[in-house]
C-alpha cells in the first residue's frame, strides 16, 4: 500500500499567538495504482497534507507511511523517499532555474546519484511524455518558453525520477482548456502506467471523469473520503463547505428539478450525453 495516514494533525507555529491547527486527526490509506483527488476550499489544509506526505513539512503528530515505510523514523532512508514520491508544486514553473531545458530536467537525477550515461535518455523519455520533442527543446533556455510549455518543463524534471508516486499540487490551476486536458491526460497516461496519482484540484469536473476516488478536506478535517459517485451525489454538501460541483451533474440536478427523469449518478459530460439522445433522441 503505497500511502497509508493515521491519526495526522498539524499545527502552524505551535506555542505562538499565530499558532493554526491546518490538519486535525486525517485519516486515510491510498492503494497501489489509485488515481486520488483532493478538494476543500482555500486554506483546509491541501497543501500541508501533501507536503507532509512528500516528506517536506516535518514536525506533525500522527503517522505517516510510504509503502510501509514511516520517513519520520531516523533510520529510514529519505533518498528512497525522494526516488519514490515525485512532487509537482503549485506553479512549478517557478522552480525552473538552469540555462538550458536539458540541464534543467538532469539537475534531479544528477542529485539522486543516476549514472550520468542514462540522463540524458531519462531526459528525453520524460520531454517525450509531456509531449515535448527533445532535439527541439534540449538546448533552449527554459525561461524563454511559453507558460504551458515551462509548466510541462517543470512537470518533466519530476518524471525524470521515475516515480512510483506522483503528487500535484493544483497543476492545471492557470492553464486554459486544452492545456487542463493535456495535464489530465498525462496524468491519466502515467496512472494506467502504474503510477499512483495524488492530485490537488479545484476542477471538479476534471475529477469526476479522472479520479477514482477524491478526498474532500474541509477546516483540516477529512470530510469525506469516496469515489466521485458517491462525492457528487449530495450537491447541497459539497456546495455547503464551498465547492463547486461538476457542470454535468449541476445540468442534471437542474433537469431534475424541472421533472425530466435524469437518474442519479450522471456526473460527467459523456454520461449526460448519453442520457438526453437516449430520452429526446438526436444524434451525438
Ligand atoms: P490549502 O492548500 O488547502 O489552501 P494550506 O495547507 O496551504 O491550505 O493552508 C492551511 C492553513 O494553514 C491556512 O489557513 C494557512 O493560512 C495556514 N498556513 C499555511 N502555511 C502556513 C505557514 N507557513 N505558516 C503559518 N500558517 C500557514
Ligand atoms: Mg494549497
Amino acid at each position: 500500500m503505497p500511502i497509508k495516514v493515521e491519526n495526522l494533525s498539524y499545527t502552524y507555529l505551535p506555542g505562538t499567538p499565530f499558532e493554526y491547527k491546518a490538519l486535525e486527526e486525517v485519516n486515510f490509506e491510498i492503494q497501489d495504482g489509485e488515481f486520488v483527488g483532493i478538494v476543500g476550499h482555500t486554506g483546509s489544509g491541501k497543501s500541508t497534507l501533501v507536503q507532509i506526505i512528500s516528506g517536506l513539512v516535518k514536525g506533525y503528530q500522527g503517522d505517516v507511511y510510504i509503502n510501509g515505510t514511516n520517513f519520520q523514523d531516523k533510520k529510514a532512508d529519505k533518498m528512497l523517499l525522494r526516488r519514490t514520491v515525485g512532487v509537482v508544486f503549485q506553479y512549478p514553473e517557478y522552480q525552473l532555474f538552469e540555462e538550458t531545458v536539458e540541464k534543467d530536467i538532469s539537475y534531479g537525477p544528477q542529485k539522486l546519484g543516476v549514472p550520468p550515461e542514462e540522463i540524458p535518455a531519462r531526459v528525453k523519455a520524460a520531454l517525450t511524455l509531456v509531449g515535448m520533442d527533445y532535439e527541439t527543446f534540449r538546448n533552449q533556455s527554459p525561461f524563454a518558453l511559453s507558460g504551458g510549455q515551462k509548466r510541462k518543463v517543470a512537470i518533466a524534471g519530476v518524471l525524470v525520477m521515475r516515480p512510483s508516486i506522483l503528487i500535484m499540487d493544483e497543476p492545471i490551476a492557470g492553464l486554459d482548456p486544452a492545456g487542463r486536458k493535456n495535464l489530465m491526460d498525462l496524468s491519466r497516461k502515467l496512472n494506467q502506467n502504474g503510477t499512483t496519482i495524488l492530485m490537488i484540484t479545484h476542477d471538479m469536473d476534471s475529477l469526476a471523469e479522472y479520479a477514482d476516488r477524491v478526498l474532500v478536506l474541509n477546516k483540516g478535517r477529512l470530510y469525506l473520503n469516496g469515489t466521485p459517485e458517491q462525492i457528487f451525489s449530495d450537491r447541497e454538501k459539497i456546495i455547503s463547505i464551498g465547492l463547486d460541483f461538476p457542470q454535468a451533474a449541476s445540468f442534471a440536478e437542474m433537469l431534475r428539478s424541472r421533472g425530466v427523469d435524469v437518474p442519479q449518478g450522471i456526473i460527467r459530460y459523456t454520461e449526460l450525453k448519453d442520457f438526453l439522445i437516449k430520452r429526446f433522441g438526436g444524434r451525438a
